[in-house]
């Protein structure tokens, strides 16, 4: 269903998809750009604080990379040759 989310900051109405009529989690306004974290009980918005965007990281961390180093393999043929 869509849930429209009124920016408090600066009044815009955002639309939101939701799978259930609960939700708690991260909302940026479309408009401002301001993070909020939102709280929808029966599909009605019981609390929207907004959120700095390092506190949004802090909950949403960047995947970790597997930065899998492919040269090991090589070095450690090199160091069975001798
Ligand atoms: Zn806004």
């Amino acid at each position: 269903m869509m849930m429209t989310i009124k920016c408090p900051k600066c009044s815009v109405d955002g639309k939101m998809s939701l799978v259930n009529p609960d939700y708690h989690g991260p909302y940026k306004c479309w408009s401002c750009r301001q993070l909020y974290t939102i709280d929808i009980k029966n599909n009605a918005v019981v609390s929207c604080e907004p959120l700095s965007q390092e506190e949004y990281d802090k909950q949403h961390p960047p995947k970790p990379s597997f930065d899998m180093n492919v040269g090991n393999a090589r070095d450690i043929s090199n160091r069975n040759r001798f």
